[in-house]
C-alpha cells in the first residue's frame, strides 16, 4: 500500500567528519533509496540539513559561524549548492525534486498552514520529491524551528504522513550514549514516549560540531510526530536502504508507535502550528475536567493569566505548578480574562458589560499536551 514517508537527514550524515566535504557516497545512497521508494509507489519528502555546513565548506570556513548574519549568509551559499547536488543525483535516476524552504511563521496562520499542506500534496501528486529545509537565510532568530528534527516532525504532522524516518549517525536509540558508555542498551520499540523515563534512558545532547540536533531533539520530534499519528523511526543515515526493509516490518533502528488516538488535522495545527502567546494557570478541578473528562475550559477554573494576547490567539493551559497540560485557542483577550478569571459563566455579562463566549477555550479548540 502506498505510504507517505518523510525522511530527515542531518549535517553529520551528509558531510565527512574530518574534512566537512559532502559525504557523496551516503548522499548517493539516500538518493537511490528514496527513488526506489517512489518507484514502489510511495510518496516521499526529504528534510535535509546542510545549508550552513555546505556553505562553510564552499567559503573555506573551518568552524560553524557564530553571528546570526554570518549564519544566514553562509546558509544562502550552501542551500543552492546542496540542492544542486541533490538535483544532479536525482536527475540521474529520472526523479524530479523541488526545493521547499519553510519558516516557523508559515505555520502559524491557519490559511498559510493549509496553503503549505496543499503545495506539498500537489508536489506529491506530481511524483516529485520535495526537499525541505528551514529558510535559514530569512528566518528570524526568535522564531525558528531551531533544528531539522523538529521541522521534519512538523512537516510530517502537517501533511499527515504515515512514517517519519530520522536518519542519524547511530543505528538506533540507546539507554545511554554508546559512543561514551559501553553498557548502553539498544532500544528497539517505544510504545509510549513517557516509557523512556522508566527505562532510564539518558539522552545526552552531544551532537557533532556541525549539526544542531542530538537524541533530545529526536525524541521530542518523535513525540510531536506520534501524537499526529505518524510512526517514527530513528535509524542510521549510512544505510538508507534500511528504510525499505523497515517498511516491510524488519526490526531495524528504534520504532516509536503512533498514539492510538492521534489528533485530527485541525487539532494538529493547534498543537504544532500555532505559537502560544500566553499562559492560563488552572485550578485542579479544571485540570481534571480537561484531562479526564475532555471538557471545555470555563472562566471559573482560571487562577492566573500570564502574557498579553487577543481573542483567538493560542494559549498554554497549565496546572498550578506551571506544567503545560493542554493548549488551545482562547475566546477572550488577556485583559478580559484578568477581569473574569475565577468567575461563574453567568456573571460574565455583568462584569464585562457585554455577552461573551460561554467557554474560555472550547474543547474543539483544545489539545492535550
Ligand atoms: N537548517 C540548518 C542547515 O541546513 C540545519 C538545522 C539542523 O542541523 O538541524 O544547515
Amino acid at each position: 500500500m502506498s505510504q507517505t514517508i518523510v525522511v530527515k537527514i542531518g549535517t553529520s550524515s551528509l558531510t565527512q567528519p574530518d574534512t566537512g566535504y559532502l559525504a557523496l557516497a551516503t548522499i548517493a545512497q539516500v538518493v537511490d533509496s528514496l527513488s526506489r521508494l517512489r518507484k514502489l509507489g510511495h510518496q516521499v519528502i526529504l528534510v535535509s540539513s546542510g545549508a550552513v555546513g555546505v556553505g562553510c565548506m564552499r567559503l573555506g570556513l573551518t568552524e560553524r559561524p557564530r553571528t546570526i548574519s554570518m549564519k544566514q549568509a553562509v546558509a544562502a551559499v550552501g542551500q543552492g549548492r546542496l540542492i544542486r547536488t541533490y538535483d544532479d543525483l536525482f536527475t540521474a535516476l529520472q526523479q524530479p525534486i523541488a526545493q521547499v524552504l519553510l519558516t516557523r511563521s508559515d505555520l502559524v496562520q491557519r490559511s498559510r498552514y493549509v496553503n503549505a499542506y496543499r503545495t506539498f500534496r500537489q508536489l506529491l501528486k506530481l511524483g516529485v520529491i520535495p526537499i525541505v529545509n528551514e529558510n535559514d537565510t530569512l528566518a528570524v532568530e526568535e522564531l525558528k524551528f531551531g533544528d531539522n528534527d523538529t521541522l521534519s516532525a512538523l512537516v510530517a504532522s502537517l501533511i499527515g504522513a504515515d512514517w517519519l524516518f530520522l536518519l542519524t549517525d547511530v543505528d538506533r536509540l540507546y539507554s545511554a550514549d554508546p559512543r561514551y558508555d559501553p553498557n548502553a542498551r539498544p532500544i528497539a520499540l517505544v510504545n509510549q514516549i513517557d516509557e523512556l523515563e522508566a527505562l532510564h534512558v539518558e539522552v545526552g545532547d552531544r551532537g557533532t560540531n556541525w549539526g544542531t540536533g542530538g537524541m533530545v531533539t529526536k525524541i521530542s520530534a518523535a513525540r510531536i510526530a506520534t501524537t499526529a499519528g505518524v510512526r517514527t523511526v530513528i535509524t542510521e543515515g549510512r544505510s538508507p536502504q534500511n528504510i525499505e526493509k523497515i517498511l516491510q516490518g524488519e526490526a531495524i533502528g528504534t520504532l516509536f508507535e503512533p498514539q492510538p488516538q492521534p489528533f485530527n488535522a485541525r487539532k494538529r495545527w493547534i498543537a504544532h502550528g500555532l505559537l502560544p502567546a500566553g499562559k492560563l494557570y488552572l485550578d485542579s478541578g479544571a485540570v481534571n475536567a480537561i484531562r479526564q473528562a475532555g471538557k471545555s475550559l470555563l472562566a471559573a477554573g482560571i487562577k492566573e493569566v500570564e502574557g498579553e494576547f487577543q481573542s483567538q490567539d493560542a494559549v498554554q493551559l497549565c496546572d498550578s505548578r506551571g506544567q503545560e497540560i493542554a493548549r488551545g485557542i482562547v475566546n477572550y483577550s488577556s485583559v478580559e480574562l484578568q477581569k473574569i478569571r475565577g468567575c461563574r459563566s453567568e456573571d460574565i455579562p455583568s462584569i464585562l458589560g457585554y455577552e461573551g463566549a460561554e467557554t474560555v477555550v472550547h474543547r474543539d479548540n483544545l489539545v492535550l499536551s
